[in-house]
Formats: structure tokens, sequence, C-alpha cells
């Protein structure tokens, strides 16, 4: 065994196999694999090998695709069959939010290149004619799906990787990881040592137990899953040709041709995680006792769509685990805090997702960034409030959900109130709606008192809309009170603190006493933040960012401050608050401070530490809802008596709750876009417009791409739409036509309430994106026509926010 190499792969998986793969395939070839058994010796050699594209997350079905397309290489490369079936593949719709739900797929296959089309039942019924028809009113067809042989395909990245000179090796189970203070690791076996600059677990299975050997706690929970393989069935044997793959949504079920007969799988109401204290290291090439009582319903309605399943007799019946991160993807990426240490855990969907997770990682390493965006993925979208107890619940609500359909205003009731404020219960009983980012309960909409606090999930506009227009007119006219908890905070302090964010952010840093935005690039000039940048004095900043993506950016921070003579902190947590907005805001404010307000003691984008409804705070003139508007922040002990003094004051103002969905409605009519949504690292700062924020005469991260970008000018622009509809909106992700062609794709949007239209944020072809452009957006498979609007509808001018 290797003494040395620059990366060590902890786990023989699919998951662990595909990275050596492309590490090697990328140029690392002096990476190491290894194994505690035989490889494929956890959840990888059991799997029903079915393979598909499709994905909540628009960029991990791409990453799907990829890895689908991959197969035929690897084959050729390795010399290894994988067994690939290409035989295509279909998702059946039993009932009309279904078949709304695959035309939004097939709305966000146009621009993905995915070639999904709708077939008629009676062409369904002539692909796979053990399928009764009459269950179902569509199928959407993919050409990609298929099959796999999984122990074929995991052995077929090996061996291609040792092909390119990488290495691997079996019966080796690392049994400690030390770090050493350059950052660099030994990987212990029982028969030596490898000293790596870094590690990545792919543990799979153990992926829990390989992080506790470096202290990391994952929130991974392995579930029993089960399926069955059929005799011979013979309407099978008597054709030629492979049936197509299929997957029925509201059965839960998926299915295909396993020799002659068949293999259906299902995902069962009532999971059951799976050694929840730990996986056995003597565990291996062992199945479970299939537990049917716990499937006996599912394979009822699966014999009830495939009748010659009840005549078939069952040859096999699987019962194994694998693994669930808490939202059911994957959880990928260096681990946040940590250093040289990568995680690719979590991937339940190995045979689809492995190709491209592997790719992502190899690039993470090689190039310090994925080519598209992974947030979807990044293990950095969790926090540590993602404890072990909470992956075991979340992974079970998702092994439970798997293919159920969750609409776009739906918030999952498992692993909620991990982190609440100080003003939880106050808002519940004023009618809170609570939605959840980052573990924290954040207020989506108020309804009229708790009793009446319940959304109705639908991709129409829901029972919130006439509440949130309440929200929204009070902030116009009035003055509303919005809890800003969620938002992410960093500090930066000491005698380094402007150098280094001046050369970390693209844009011109504040004076003191001042906010500036900012937009922050990768070294390929993507986006990785839009923030809020505050300076109390040279050696003292304050970052406001998104909250979700507050341990992403943390992770940015820490990997480069070195060199640097200042002390970063995530202070999302220390800083709780609350905003005001409106153009009562003003006077409501002076009811609680002794400080000057006006528009001259307190400008536009002025900030300072001071007082605020009696309680120390920090007090910045701000606006996301385009009113003249407050952000208060208090450390979480004082959120309370900030909140009543609040109250208080605006006696006789209007003073109106508002939350999360008005915040949004407001912005869109200013054409804001937002993180997470229209800002992300698929995008470039000239495409997203937040190029002119950036200070071309200072050098940052990333100037050269943008430099580039500028002189070549962008290919794409995100741009903002009205969209003429009567009562459905855009989630996000639909296509976006011209004559008919898909150019583009939403990435945010909603209602405004202000202006009363229908609003999109996308991203266009350069060409399109000037006011007056006409379009189409295909929202649940309908056509609707759209504008682009090339001033904000609302205060174009941002009078009202300055005044
Ligand atoms: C019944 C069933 C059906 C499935 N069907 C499908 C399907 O149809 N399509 C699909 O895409 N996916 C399917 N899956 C999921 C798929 O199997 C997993 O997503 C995939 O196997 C995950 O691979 P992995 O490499 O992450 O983990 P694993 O396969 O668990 O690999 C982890 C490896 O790490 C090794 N290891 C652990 N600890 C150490 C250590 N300390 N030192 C060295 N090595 C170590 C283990 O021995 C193991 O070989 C199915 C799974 C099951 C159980």
């Amino acid at each position: 065994m290797e003494s040395q190499a620059r990366v060590v792969i902890i786990g023989g998986g699919v998951v662990g196999c595909s990275i050596l793969f492309h590490l090697a395939k990328l140029g690392w070839q002096d990476c190491v694999l290894l194994e505690r058994n035989e490889l494929t010796s956890g959840s990888s050699w059991h799997a029903a090998g079915q393979i598909h594209t499709i994905s909540s997350d628009p960029n991990i079905s791409r990453l799907q695709g990829y890895t689908i397309n991959l197969y035929k290489e690897l084959e050729e490369l390795s010399g290894q069959s994988v067994g690939l079936h290409n035989t295509g593949g279909f998702y059946a719709a039993s009932n009309k939010d279904w078949y709304d739900y695959l035309k939004r797929e097939r709305s966000k296959a146009r621009y993905m290149g995915l070639d999904q089309e709708f077939i008629s039942l009676k062409e369904l019924s002539e692909r796979h004619p053990l399928i009764d028809t009459s269950r179902y009113i569509a199928a959407l067809w993919d050409p990609l799906d298929g099959d796999i042989d999984p122990s074929g395909v995991t052995y077929a990245y090996a061996k291609a990787a040792k092909k390119l000179g990488a290495s691997y090796h079996t019966h080796a189970a690392v049994i400690e990881t030390n770090q050493r203070a350059d950052g660099s690791w030994d990987v212990v076996t029982k028969d030596g040592s490898i000293h790596a600059e870094h590690i990545v677990n792919a543990g799979g299975l153990w992926a829990r137990e390989v992080g506790r050997l470096s202290g990391l706690n994952l929130p991974v929970q392995p579930m029993e899953h089960h399926y069955l393989i059929t005799e011979t069935i013979p309407e099978i044997a008597a054709r030629e040709e492979r049936l197509p793959a299929g997957i029925d949504y509201e059965g839960n079920i998926y299915f295909r041709q396993e020799g002659q007969g068949m293999l259906l799988g299902t995902y069962e109401p009532k999971a059951t995680p799976w050694m929840v204290g730990g996986t056995p290291q003597n565990f291996g090439h062992e199945l479970l006792e299939p537990q049917l009582e716990h499937i006996a319903e599912r394979l009822e309605l699966g014999f009830e769509r495939i009748p010659a399943l009840k005549e078939a007799g069952i040859k096999d019946m699987i019962n194994g685990p694998f693994t669930f991160g808490p939202d059911g993807n994957p959880m990928i990426g260096p681990v946040p805090g940590m250093r040289n240490y990568w995680a690719a855990v979590g991937v339940m969907a190995g045979f689809c997702q492995a190709g491209g997770v592997g790719k992502c990682l190899a690039e993470w390493m090689i190039d310090g960034e994925p080519e598209i965006d992974v947030w979807a993925m990044d293990i950095a979208r969790f926090g540590d409030y993602a404890s072990p107890d909470y992956g075991t619940v979340k992974a079970s609500e998702n092994y439970e959900r798997r293919f159920l359909l969750t609409f776009p205003n739906e918030t999952l009731p498992k692993g909620r109130r991990m982190r609440t404020t100080a003003l939880y219960d106050r808002l519940t009983a004023k009618g809170a709606v609570w939605g959840n980012g980052f573990g924290l309960e954040a207020v989506l909409w108020y309804a009229d008192g708790p009793d009446d606090a319940h959304e109705e999930p639908t991709f129409r506009r829901s029972r919130a809309h006439d509440y949130v227009a309440r929200e929204v007119r009070a902030v116009r006219e009035a003055v509303g009170l919005t809890e800003i908890a969620n938002f992410a905070k960093h500090s930066f302090r000491g005698p380094d603190a402007r150098k280094f964010l001046d050369r970390v952010m693209a844009g011109r840093l504040p004076k003191p006493g001042r906010i500036a935005l900012s937009p922050m690039l990768t070294p390929k000039g993507k986006l990785y933040g839009d923030l809020t940048v505050a300076c109390f004095d040279d050696n003292d900043f304050m970052i406001f960012g998104s909250g979700a993506a507050q341990e992403m950016h943390r992770r940015w921070f820490e990997s480069n401050l070195d060199g640097y003579d200042l002390q970063y902190a995530n202070e999302s947590r220390r800083y709780h608050g609350i905003g005001l907005s409106g153009p009562n805001a003003r006077e409501l404010l002076a009811r609680i401070t002794r400080d000057d307000v006006s528009n001259e003691g307190l400008k536009f984008r002025d900030i300072r530490r001071t007082f605020v409804g009696m309680v120390p705070a920090i007090l910045a003139r701000l606006s996301f809802s385009g009113e003249l508007g407050y952000e208060i922040y208090v450390e979480p002990e004082y959120q309370l008596k900030l909140y009543e003094s609040i109250l208080e004051a605006g006696e006789g103002l209007g003073l109106t709750h508002y939350g999360l969905r008005a915040l949004m409605s407001l912005r869109l009519e200013k054409n804001w876009g937002a993180w997470t949504l229209d800002f992300r690292p698929d995008y470039t700062a000239a495409q997203s417009g937040l190029d002119a924020f950036i200070d071309w005469d200072k050098d940052f991260i990333g100037k050269q791409a943008a430099l580039d970008e500028r002189e070549a000018g962008p290919a794409m622009k995100l741009a903002t739409m009205t969209i003429d509809t009567d009562d459905i909106d855009v989630s996000n992700d639909e296509a976006i036509l011209k004559d008919g062609e898909c150019v583009g794709y939403v990435t945010s949007g909603g209602y405004a309430h202000h202006v009363q239209k229908s609003m999109a944020l996308g991203y266009v072809p350069t060409a399109l994106a000037t006011d007056g452009t006409a379009l189409e957006v295909e929202i649940n498979g309908e056509m609707y026509p759209a504008k682009i609007v090339g001033a904000p509808l609302y205060d174009p001018t941002g009078e009202k926010m300055r005044a």
C-alpha cells in the first residue's frame, strides 16, 4: 500500500469508486481508495439498479442525465460490462395533481436539454402491455431511463480509475483518521497508514462511523427498503424487446423487467430506520429479513396496476438498507469548519447520481469549484441543528415521501422547531403560518389567529393569497413589522478586516457608519454571494446575507483567511432582530430611540450601534421591500423587549405584521433577485446584473473572469417579466419560450400584490432581455403571454426608500 497520496477515499461503493474515477480522469492520478471488504460491500451490491433522470432539483436532474450518459463510455474505458439497458421509462400520473406535476417536470426538462415527452395511454400500453392503463390519466416518457447492473457499474468505475493511474485496495478498513497541524491526514489501516492531503468520506452505510473517526456527526440514516423479483412471466418471455422502466407516483412504486420476470420496489408509508445507533462493522453482504406486512398494501396496489404480477410467483424478496440525508439529496463537498475533509454521503440513488457526485466533487477538489451550482447537494446547506436524531426523523420523512407530491407552497412537518426565537409563541398566537430555513422557524404569512393558521397545498394561488395582499398593503401604505432573525450575520474584526474584505468582495466597501451591497465571486467569476456589507469602523465589519447559505459562506470566508490579521465569526445566532418597513416606519422608530432618525440624522444605508426600544441594538437603514425601511438587530435575550416596544409605539400608525411571502412579493415589483433562487453559482455578475456593484479599480477574487466577461458580454441575462395569468403564478424552474422555442427559465416569481401582476424573474438570452420583449412562460403545461419589464413597476427611481 502507498504511504503517500493526494487524496484517500474511504469506501468502495458506487460513490467512492466514481469519485476515484473522476479524480483520475480530471488529472489527479495519485489518489487511493480504501475499502473495508470487497468493493460493493455496502448498499451498492443489492440495489435494484433502476436509473432515471427526474429529481426535485434541476441541477441534480442534469447530473442524473450526466450519470446515465456516462455508462457507455465507462464500459468502453474499463472493459467491464455495466449491464446497461436504456429501455426508456415512463412516469405515470393517476390523478390531476400528478399530471400537473409531470407537466412541470416536462417544462424543466425543456431547458435542461432532457428529451422528455408525454405519450398517450395507447402508446403506453403498446410500450408496456402489462400495465393496466385505465388506472392512469397521463404518462411522461424519458428515453434515458432504464436499468444497470449495480456491481458491474461499481467495478467499472474502479477498473477505469485504475487504468487512468489511480489505485484502490480492498480489505483495507480505515480505523483512524488523524489530522496533522498542517491540515493533512494520516489515514490508518491495520496494515499501515497513508499520509494524504485530503480525505473523502464515501462510507455509505457506514458514513456515520467514518465521520466519527474525525469527530464529525452526520445526520444520515440507513433505511430498510424492499423490492421483489418475480418468476418468469409468459408475456415477457414471449417478447423480443425489453420492457421499459416505470414509476407510479401515487403508488410510490417503481418497476422494470428483470430476466424474464419483473422487479417491483416500493417506498412504504411507514419507514423503518435501520441501526439507528450505528451500522455494525461486521455487516456486509447480508440482507435483512423481509417485512412483508410493511409493504403489503403497496404491493397490492402494484398488482392492481400490473395485473400479470398477481399470477407470477415471487422468486426473490430483497430487503436491504441504504442511506438517506435529511432532505433526501446527497450531502457532498468540503465540510464547513474542517480542513481538507470532504463528504460524499447520503447518496440514496447512487446509480442515478454517483456519476454526477463524482464529477462535481472531483472538479471542486481540483478546480476549487464545481462546474455547476451544487447547492441542492452541498453539505453546507445544513448546520449543527442537523443532529443525528434530526437525521433519523427527516430521513424517515423523506423515505416515506420518496415519490409523493410536495407542492411548491407546502412545508414538511417533521424535524420542526429545531431553532426558534423569543417571539415564537407570540407570533404563533397572532396567527403565524411558519416556514423553516436552516432549522429556524420563520413566518411565511399571518392568518386570522392560530385556528386559521393553515396552508392549502396547491400549484395554484392558495388561501394565503388574500392574507399576503393585506400584509403588502400595510407595508406600502402604513408600516409593517417582520422578524429578521433568519438573515446571516458574519463579523470581521481586526487590523486586516478592510483589506480582507476588499479582496473577497467584488464591490466597493462602505465607509465607517455605512452599508454597501456587494457580489462575492469565485475565481471563475461565478456568484458566490450577494451580500450586504456594513462598516462600523475600519477594523470592524459585519456582513448580512442569506441565512440558508451561512455555512457555505463561512466555509468560503475561512478558506480565504490565511495571511490576514483578523477574527472572523458567523454571528447569525448572536443577533436576532425586527425589520420595519413603510411610510410610517420613521415615526414609529422615532418613538423608541433617542437617535435623530430624520433623513439627515440616519441616511439610507447608514448603520450604527445604539439603543432602540430600551435595548442595545444595531440599527441599519435598509430596505428589501422598496419602502422606507429599518433593520434592528439585537442579542436574542433583548428581542422580546424590542418587540413589545415596537408594538406599543406602533399604536395609531397602522402597524401590521408581515412574513416572508409578503417580502418576496414586495421585492418582485422592484425587480430584485434573491439568493439561492435568482442569484447562485450558476450565474455570473454580468448575467445577474450584480456587476453594477463591482469596483473595477481594485483587485478582487474573480476579477479576471469578470473582466473577460465584461469584454465579451454575457450570453444570458436576468430579466423581470409580467405574466398574463388568472389564478396561477410561477413557483420556479418554468420554461420561458420565444416563438415556441425554449430560450430560458424562471428562477423565481409569484404575485406582486401592490401592482397586481403575476411576475417572474428568469434568465434569457441577452438579446431578448430588453424592455417590452414578448415571451411565453409555461406553467402547469399552459403557455401564458409574458413581457419583460426593464424598470421596476414600483417606485423605479427608489425615491420611497430614500425618503
Ligand atoms: C434495496 C435497494 C434498492 C436500491 N435501488 C436503487 C435503484 O434502483 N437505483 C439507484 O440509483 N439506487 C438504488 N439504491 C441505492 C443505492 O444502492 C445507493 O444509493 C448506493 O449504493 C450508495 O452507494 P455508496 O457508495 O454511497 O455506499 P455503499 O454502497 O454503502 O458503500 C460504502 C462502502 O464503504 C465501505 N466502508 C465503510 N466503512 C469503511 C471503512 N472504515 N474503511 C474502508 N471502507 C469502508 C463499505 O464496505 C462499503 O463498500 C438501492 C438500495 C437498496 C438498499
